[in-house]
C-alpha cells in the first residue's frame, strides 16, 4: 500500500471548478477563439479600466523590485474610499485570499465554519483546508436563512460566512436583515460578510457594511477588484475590519501577497468612478435583456442582485449539463452548478449586449 501524506480532511477536498477558459474550449470542440463567448466567471465584459492600464505599464519599469508589501498606497486609496484607518485593512490575493486567512486564522480542526446551502463553493473548501466541521444551513428561496444560521450556531462555531449578492444565485440580504443577525450573533465568532458584487447594487439597496465594521469588532467585510472594477486576472481584494481580526490577517498573509501590477492597478481602478458607474449601467442592461428572453421563454430564474443570472433550463436532473455540453458546441461558455446541487440550472454571466444575443440564440436552438 502506498504512503497517504496529510491528514484526511486534506485528501477529501474536491478542487474549486472554475469556468472553462476561452482557449480550452477551442481546443476540444475544434472552434475559433474570437468565435466563443465566456459568460462562465463573472467577469466585467467592458474588460479592465484604461485608467488601471495606464497604471500597470508605469508599475513595470520597478518589476525587479519587491512590491510594497503593506500595500501603502493601495491602503491610502481604500482609507479615502472607505474612510477607515489603514490598520482596519488586509489586502488580499483575491478576496478569495481573505476568505482563507480568515479560516485559517480563527478556526482549528473540528471546530465549526457556518454557511448557507448554494452559497460560494471557497466558504466549504476554505472550511475543509482547515479540518473545520461545515454546517451548511439549508437556504430559503436560494438565499441565505439567517434566522435559520443564528440557530446554528454552537459552542464550537468560530467564523460565519455570509455572500451579499450571494453567488451563484444571485439573492441579496437586505440591511434590516443583517444588522439584525450581526446583533445576535456572539461576539467571539467571527463573520465575514462577502460583497464581492456590491458595486452592482442600486442605490435603493446599497447599504453602509463599513458603519457595521466601526460597531462590530467581529465582523470582516470582504471586497474584490474582480468584478465590477474588471481586473479578474490581477488577482487583488481586500478586508476590512477592526485590528482584533485585521492584525491577525496581516500576521498570516503572505509578505507579498499582492504583486506590483495589482497594487497599482487597484489604485487606478479604485479612483475610477467613470468606469464603475459604466459597468453597473451595462450591467443593468443586461440583466433585462436576458430576464426578458428568459421570461418569453418561460425559463424560471433566480431574481438577481449581482453580474449573472441563475437559470432554470430543464426539470430532470441531466438538464444543466446536457444543455452546458450543447451551449459549449456552440462555442458559449456558461456555468454548470451542479456542484452546487443545482443540476437543473445554468448560471450566466452577464456580458456585452451582442454577446447576451448570441447566448440566448444559442439557448433557444438548444431548447428548440
Ligand atoms: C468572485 C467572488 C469572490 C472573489 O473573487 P476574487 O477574484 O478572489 O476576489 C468572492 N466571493 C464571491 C461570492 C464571489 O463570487
Amino acid at each position: 500500500m502506498s504512503i497517504q501524506f496529510g491528514p484526511d480532511y486534506v485528501r477529501a477536498i474536491a478542487p474549486y471548478q472554475g469556468g472553462k477558459p476561452i482557449s480550452e474550449v477551442a481546443r476540444e470542440f475544434g472552434l475559433n477563439e474570437t468565435d466563443i463567448v465566456k459568460l462562465a466567471s463573472n467577469e466585467n465584459p467592458l474588460g479592465m479600466p484604461e485608467s488601471a492600464k495606464k497604471a500597470m505599464l508605469a508599475a513595470m519599469a520597478e518589476l525587479a523590485r519587491y512590491p510594497d508589501g503593506n500595500g501603502f498606497e493601495l491602503k491610502t486609496a481604500i482609507v479615502e474610499k472607505y474612510g477607515v484607518p489603514q490598520e482596519w485593512i488586509t489586502l488580499g490575493n483575491g478576496s478569495n485570499d481573505i476568505l482563507e486567512l480568515a479560516a485559517h486564522a480563527f478556526v482549528q480542526p473540528t471546530q465549526e465554519v457556518i454557511y448557507a446551502q448554494y452559497s460560494f463553493a471557497v466558504y466549504a473548501l476554505a472550511a475543509q483546508a482547515v479540518g473545520a466541521r461545515a454546517i451548511v444551513v439549508p437556504a430559503k428561496n436560494y438565499g441565505h436563512d439567517l434566522a435559520a444560521m443564528a440557530n446554528a450556531i454552537t459552542a464550537d462555531t468560530r467564523l460565519i460566512f455570509i455572500a451579499n449578492p450571494n453567488n451563484p444565485t444571485g439573492t441579496f440580504i437586505p440591511a434590516a436583515d443583517i444588522e439584525a443577525f450581526l446583533k445576535v450573533v456572539p461576539q467571539n465568532i467571527v463573520v465575514v460578510l462577502d460583497e464581492a458584487y456590491n458595486e452592482y447594487l442600486s442605490p435603493e439597496v446599497q447599504y453602509d457594511s463599513i458603519d457595521w465594521v466601526r460597531q462590530y469588532p467581529n465582523l470582516l467585510v470582504s471586497r474584490t477588484l474582480s468584478k465590477a472594477y474588471g481586473l479578474a486576472g490581477l488577482r487583488v481584494g481586500f478586508g476590512i475590519a477592526q485590528p482584533g481580526i485585521s492584525d491577525l490577517l496581516n500576521r498570516i498573509r503572505q509578505p507579498f501577497n499582492v504583486n506590483s501590477l495589482a497594487q497599482a492597478a487597484a489604485v487606478a481602478a479604485l479612483n475610477d468612478a467613470d468606469f464603475l458607474a459604466k459597468s453597473a449601467q451595462l450591467n443593468a442592461e443586461g440583466y433585462r435583456q436576458l430576464t426578458h428572453a428568459f421570461d418569453a421563454m418561460d425559463l424560471e430564474y433566480v431574481p438577481s442582485y449581482g453580474n449573472f443570472v441563475l437559470v432554470r433550463v430543464g426539470s430532470d436532473e441531466g438538464a444543466g449539463a446536457r444543455v452546458n455540453l450543447a451551449l459549449l458546441k456552440q462555442g458559449i461558455i456558461v456555468r454548470p452548478v451542479g456542484n452546487y446541487g443545482l443540476p437543473q440550472w445554468l448560471r450566466v454571466s452577464i456580458g456585452l449586449r451582442e454577446e447576451n444575443a448570441a447566448f440566448i440564440e444559442a439557448l433557444k436552438k438548444v431548447l428548440a
